[in-house]
Parts: structure tokens; C-alpha cells; sequence
């Protein structure tokens, strides 16, 4: 009898994991809590797979040998207990799609930045000509692009939720971006637990595989001294220090890997602007080069890359302002990247549904360089509480179409008005994409 899996969710990683189970040859399972999209009904069905949604039987469930989770499904989950209780082995879907390929895995995590970096190096590899594929947070899942094309090489943004069930993965190159607090109501609330987490991108790493980190992050930089990681190191940080692969020197950008065969370019050509995009930039040109993708192409790469939706998305100028959708800013952290890459002074879009903010971080910044604020939140008592006085003008809305409004009438020739809000966005809209549309629409009415 073949070997039985579950998978619990359908979702985008769900679906593509029991269709990759179902080509290997598997009895298959696929449980959701909710309901399952149409779509995923569909690849279900085309592959005969059999689910169920809106429910868990226990009896069709815990008699699995292996389970495959989705990310979203905690540990605490009462399911996921039972199934652990019994011993059932869980790993998430990156972990089983990985047994089916050989292809070079180029793996990127953080705490931000991961979908910007992905992107970016997925663009660089794919002009250079490279059979890539990308997946994990983005795009298709792996284990469908495993049972349905043949890539060589792989770009996959990790959350820490899909790292926490990977055991024997091993990633060719290793990106770590970032770590700071994040997401720890799923780690116990404590945040050695998330650190954890973040490294497993560099277990079962050899010494022909690449770990490349920011150095200037004092999490990464401790936790590495505490472990053995055997693949070489490749850090980066804005200015050159000792042993530092990836830096700026003058007005460049330097990527020494290897150091016989150094690259660089001018930072005025690179496409993203801001210094966490230069970390984006360093990370993925670094990745790149240990490719060994072509100096050229990745000059070319870096230059013409257009940027994510929703991350300092540039809308149009209107009058002579600039309209920048940052909407994917949900916490303080971004939107401070966000304000210290600002040129010009700033009308700035702040509020939604806090999440316990501390606005302390970016006070300064707004001092130096926001001459207004418009809140839009159903309730931004917090933001006036804090800002009030701080700026020569802050004001309110009510709506997406209000905000761009008054944004309109106090900003001038030469300014910028940027949609950065630190919050999530649940009060007034479905999700930080629909945020960012309705901004990018009521702008282009105006
Ligand atoms: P993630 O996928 O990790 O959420 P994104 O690329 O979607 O990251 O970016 C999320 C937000 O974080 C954006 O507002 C962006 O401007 C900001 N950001 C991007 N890269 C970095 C970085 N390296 N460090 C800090 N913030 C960043």
C-alpha cells in the first residue's frame, strides 16, 4: 500500500504540495478548516485528489504517515496537536518539493525586505538567462513548479513559518536579511524561539554552499557566534569593514565575491532607491555573482528592475508632486527606510490599525523632513497623541479618496506625498494591496 499524506490547508503551498504527492504516487488527503477557493478545487480535481473543506475528520487524518502544513497553520492549532501527540512526522511544503528536484536553491529570509530581495534576484538570474524558477511566499508554490516544470534553479522567499517545519532542505545560497522582532505570538514570545526559526535557512549548509547576511545586524551577528555554520560567509553592509563582501566605496556599490573578480557599480544607476533597498541590492547582486552571472548582466539588472507593487511604488507626479505607495509599510521599521530615502519634504499618509507602535523611531525624521500629516484610520487618537505639535499641520480622513484630497491641497511643486502608514490596514480596507490600489487610483483621478 502506498505511503499515505495529508495535507492540511489548501491554500497556494496546500494544493501544489498534494499535487506533487499525487504524481509521485502517494495516497493523498487534503483537509482545510475553510473553505477552499475555486481554483484550488479545480487542481484537486484535475489530479483526483480528494478533500474536504470547512472541517478536520480526525479518523481520515491522523492515520497519515507524513502530514505537510501549510504556514499559516499554528502548532497550537488542536489538529496539529493530535497529529504531533501521535508522532505524525510534519514537514511544511518547501521541505517535500525539495526531495523532487535537484535544482540550486536560492533562498532568501528576514524580518523585511524578503519579497523585494526575491524579486530582485529572480529578475537578475532570469535576464541573464538562467531556467529559474520562483516560488515560496511568491508566485506559484515549489512543489508545483517540481511536478509541472523542470527548472534548474530556484528563488524562494522563506517566512520564518515555513522554515520552522524544514529539516533536511538544504539551500545552495542563504540570505539573511534582517531580524528583528516579528510574528512572536507564534513563538512563544520569545524571541530566541524567531531567531531560531530564521537560521534553520542555514542548517545542513556545506562548505560549497553561501551564507550571505547584513553584518550590521547585532541579532545575526551574535547568533553567528554562537553556532557552527559551515557554509563560507558572505556579509554586506553600507561602509567597508574587515572581511565585509559587499559595501559602498565613493559612490559605488562593491560586490568583492570573489575578490580576484570584483564588481561594481555606480549606486546613481541602481534601480531601487533607499538604503534598505541598497541592502536588497547588495544581497541579491552578491547572490548573483557567486552564479557567476555575467558582471554586465547584473549591472543591467540592478539598473532596470521595477521594483515591487506596494513598496515604494512611485504612482505619477501630478503638479510637480511625486506620489510614492509604500502601503506594504505595516510597521514602524519601514516607514522609517521609507522617510530617510525622502529627498524632497513630505506630506505623509499615517494610521490604520496599530499594532502596538511606537512611533519614537521615526519622530525625528518626520521633525526633518514631513511638513504634514493626514491620518486615515477609523481611530487615530494614538497618531495626534504623539505627532500633534511635532508637525506644522496634521489633519484627518476618512477615506482613501479624502486623504489624496488634502495630501493634493498642501503639497507643493517639488514635494512628495508618500503612502507609509506603519499600520495594518483592516479598519478601512480588505488588505495592504487594496490600500495601495485605492491610493494609486484616487491619485491618477486627481
Ligand atoms: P517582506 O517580504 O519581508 O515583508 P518587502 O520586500 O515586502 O518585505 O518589504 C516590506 C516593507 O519593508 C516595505 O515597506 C519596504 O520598504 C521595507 N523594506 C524593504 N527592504 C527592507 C530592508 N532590507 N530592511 C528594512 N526594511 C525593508
Amino acid at each position: 500500500m502506498s505511503k499515505r499524506i495529508v495535507v492540511l490547508g489548501a491554500g497556494e503551498s496546500g494544493a501544489g504540495a498534494a499535487v506533487l504527492a499525487k504524481v509521485k504516487g502517494f495516497d493523498v488527503f487534503v483537509s482545510d478548516k475553510s473553505a477552499i477557493a475555486d481554483k484550488y478545487k479545480e487542481q484537486l480535481d484535475k489530479y483526483q485528489i480528494v478533500w474536504e473543506e470547512s472541517t478536520h475528520t480526525d479518523e481520515l487524518i491522523l492515520n497519515a504517515d507524513e502530514v505537510i502544513k501549510s504556514p499559516g497553520i499554528p502548532d497550537k492549532a488542536p489538529i496539529m496537536k493530535a497529529i504531533i501527540e501521535k508522532g505524525i512526522p510534519v514537514v511544511s511544503e518547501i521541505e517535500f518539493a525539495a526531495r523532487y528536484t535537484d535544482a540550486k536553491m536560492v533562498c532568501i529570509t528576514g524580518s523585511n525586505g524578503k519579497t523585494t530581495t526575491t524579486m530582485l534576484t529572480y529578475h537578475i538570474l532570469k535576464k541573464a538567462g538562467l531556467n529559474v524558477g520562483l516560488a515560496g511566499n511568491v508566485g506559484k508554490s515549489l512543489a508545483l513548479q517540481v511536478a509541472e516544470d523542470n527548472f534548474e534553479y530556484y528563488v524562494l522567499e522563506l517566512s520564518s513559518f515555513q522554515l520552522d517545519n524544514m529539516y533536511d532542505f538544504r539551500a545552495n545560497i542563504a540570505i539573511l536579511l534582517n531580524i528583528t522582532p516579528d510574528h512572536l505570538d507564534r513563538y512563544d514570545y520569545c524571541m530566541q524561539n524567531y531567531i531560531n526559526a530564521k537560521f534553520r535557512i542555514t542548517q545542513n549548509q556545506t562548505p560549497e554552499d553561501a551564507f550571505i547576511y547584513w553584518n550590521d545586524d547585532p541579532i545575526i551577528t551574535e547568533e553567528i557566534k554562537k553556532r557552527h555554520i559551515d557554509a563560507r560567509f558572505f556579509p554586506f553592509a553600507e561602509i567597508k569593514e574587515v572581511g565585509v563582501k559587499g559595501y559602498t566605496e565613493n559612490a559605488d556599490l562593491v560586490i568583492e565575491a570573489p575578490e580576484s573578480d570584483a564588481f561594481s557599480m555606480e549606486l546613481s544607476k541602481l534601480a531601487l532607491s533607499g538604503t534598505h533597498n541598497l541592502y536588497n541590492s547588495l544581497a541579491a547582486g552578491i547572490s548573483a555573482k557567486l552564479l557567476q552571472i555575467r558582471k554586465e548582466k547584473i549591472r543591467e539588472a540592478l539598473g532596470d528592475f521595477q521594483g515591487v507593487e506596494h513598496r515604494l511604488e512611485k504612482v505619477t507626479r501630478v503638479r510637480g508632486v511625486e506620489y510614492i505607495n509604500d502601503s506594504k509599510a505595516t510597521n514602524v521599521n519601514s516607514c522609517w527606510y521609507a522617510l530617510q530615502s525622502m529627498k524632497t519634504p513630505v506630506v505623509l499618509i499615517l494610521g490604520g490599525t496599530d499594532k502596538g507602535n511606537d512611533y519614537t523611531e521615526i519622530e525625528e525624521l518626520v521633525k526633518q523632513k514631513v511638513k504634514a500629516i493626514v491620518c486615515l484610520g477609523v481611530d487615530n487618537s494614538k497618531l495626534h497623541k504623539f505627532f500633534d505639535g511635532k508637525v506644522a499641520v496634521i489633519t484627518d480622513a476618512g477615506s482613501m479618496k479624502e486623504a489624496v484630497d488634502k495630501c493634493y491641497q498642501l503639497s507643493d511643486k517639488g514635494d512628495t506625498v508618500l503612502l507609509s502608514p506603519c499600520c495594518a490596514s483592516f479598519d478601512l480596507f480588505q488588505s495592504y494591496e487594496d490600500r495601495g490600489r485605492q491610493f494609486k487610483e484616487c491619485v491618477r483621478n486627481l
